[in-house]
């Protein structure tokens, strides 16, 4: 059982912002969900957290509450807790943790959405590790490294961002401007590019047929939908991503030998479609197999939750 202790856990994502009220053992008392608004400039985005936590505090469960945890997507200065640049919302330089400390009066935390979700699977996922490797895969790759029950952050907090590792310089463009990251072959985004690519070709397969249906463009649902019902075109395209991410699995734990590495983000809904070529190509590109144990690549015990609920109990473990 817990001592009581609450914080709110927030997850500043390209889409949404998630809010929860976390208590130690990972519990969730009350949630919270905002669109990211459009201009998500830093004022934009102060006034909207300190709405939220406002409104979680003064509801059903707000009253033990005695921290803030924030995780969320760019990169950001630890332990500072200043956002210095995200590739896909517009704020820069922003100063979450002063702004919300001298606002909320709650001492506050602020860390990278890969490196919260990393700690919640870490500390409170079905099985628990001392070190391990979380891979969010969603449009981009998201990346929590745990060592000595630690989040690995690197001298700056800026550290750790696998899904930006090169694993084909002639490979596609990243959002990031670089050629040929992890992210750029095997994310949501790369789906969608493939997926296109795929439908072009053949407009009356499965994949152009889901989103001709859909009235729109081809997304990497579309794709997800096709290979789920069995499309042959679709399932090939998944195998190729699995493979990127297996290569990029294998080479991080070369460097850090991991116990495991939990897959999670909105593709890990595609199950084995995803984990099996990922598993394969982290076999096929292992470092001295016969030597070194191969970790186990699992699907993550949180999904879309994790940040929020990682965000809270980091707040509870360093306030
Ligand atoms: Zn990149």
């Amino acid at each position: 059982m817990t001592n009581g202790r609450r914080a709110i856990g927030l997850d500043i994502g390209g889409t949404k912002v998630a809010g929860a009220i976390v208590a130690e053992d990972g519990t969730v008392h009350a949630e919270l969900r905002r669109n990211t608004p459009g201009t998500s400039d830093a004022d934009t985005m102060d006034k909207l957290l300190v709405e939220m936590v406002d409104e979680l505090r003064s509801g059903e469960g707000g009253e033990g509450v005695c921290a803030i945890g924030v995780g969320a997507a760019g990169s950001v200065e630890w332990p500072v807790g200043r956002i210095r640049w995200a590739p896909n919302n517009s704020y820069r330089d922003w100063d979450v943790r002063g702004h919300l400390e001298r606002v909320t009066g709650l001492p506050t935390v602020v860390d990278n959405d890969g490196n919260v979700a990393g700690l919640a699977e870490a500390r409170l996922g079905k099985i628990r590790y001392d070190d391990m490797i979380l891979l969010t895969v969603g449009t981009g790759v998201g990346a929590g490294i745990v060592l000595g029950g630690q989040i690995y952050r690197g001298p700056h907090g800026q550290g750790a961002e696998v899904g930006h590792m090169n694993v084909n310089p002639d490979g596609p463009q990243c959002g990031c401007g670089n050629f040929g990251c992890l992210e750029s072959m095997a994310s949501g985004t790369a789906l969608t590019r493939m997926g296109r690519s795929a439908a072009a070709g053949d407009p009356e397969g499965m994949i152009a047929t889901l989103a001709r249906e859909s009235e729109g463009p081809v997304t990497g649902q579309h794709v997800t939908m096709a290979a789920m019902a069995g499309d042959t075109t679709a399932q090939s395209l998944f195998t190729r991503l699995g493979r990127a991410l297996g290569i990029g699995i294998a080479s991080v734990n070369a460097i850090f030998e991991v116990e495991a590495v939990i897959i999670g983000g909105g593709l890990v809904d595609a199950g084995e479609l995803l984990l099996e070529p990922a598993r394969r190509a982290a076999r096929e590109f292992a470092y001295a197999p016969a030597a070194r144990p191969i970790p186990p690549v699992l699907p993550a015990t949180y999904k879309g939750d994790a940040g929020k609920i990682g965000a809270g109990l980091l707040a509870l473990e360093e306030t």
